[in-house]
């Protein structure tokens, strides 16, 4: 889990590097998902948004909103849940590589993690040998995190 005054103080910078406006709406939508620390939809973020909010705000917004912090590199779309998760990275300052994404069955927390390159390549290399190219290079997988394991004994 983030340091969430942290993360909010860098993020701000970081749109403030890329000449993003962090406005208090935009502020709000990345806050929602660095709190809930798990993967939400726009509509739930919508409706975090709107309990702890004044003013209502529209699935529009949320969605143009989400598509900008998405382009920023401070939060993530997991394409197959069409769900939106924080960058575990806000508050790091090297480059962002591509992430792939552990997302647990449970309680839909998830660990972003880098695949050495060879393990992609090697992806790459058995899907075109089955015919299929230009495969999404970000890799969405289910599973069990620590906290919601069975034990084993
Ligand atoms: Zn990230
Ligand atoms: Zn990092
Ligand atoms: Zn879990």
């Amino acid at each position: 889990m983030l340091d969430y005054e942290k993360a909010i103080s860098v993020a701000e910078q970081k749109c403030a590097d890329q000449g993003i406006r962090f406005t208090r709406r935009r502020k709000q939508v990345l806050a929602v998902l660095i709190k809930a620390d798990a993967a939400l939809s726009a509509y739930e973020i919508a409706e975090l948004c709107d309990a702890e909010g004044d003013s209502k705000m529209p699935a529009m917004s949320v969605y143009r909103i989400l598509e900008l912090l998405e382009n920023g590199n401070l939060i993530h779309r997991l394409e197959l849940a069409n769900k939106y998760v924080s960058c575990s990275h806000i508050s790091c300052s090297h480059k962002h590589e591509q992430s792939q994404f552990l997302i647990c069955d449970s309680c839909r927390h998830v660990e972003e993690i880098d695949l050495c390159s060879e393990a992609v390549d090697a992806l790459r290399v058995a899907a075109s040998a089955a015919g299929f190219n230009s495969i999404s290079s970000q890799l969405e997988i289910k599973g069990w995190c620590g906290h919601c394991q069975p034990s084993r004994n």
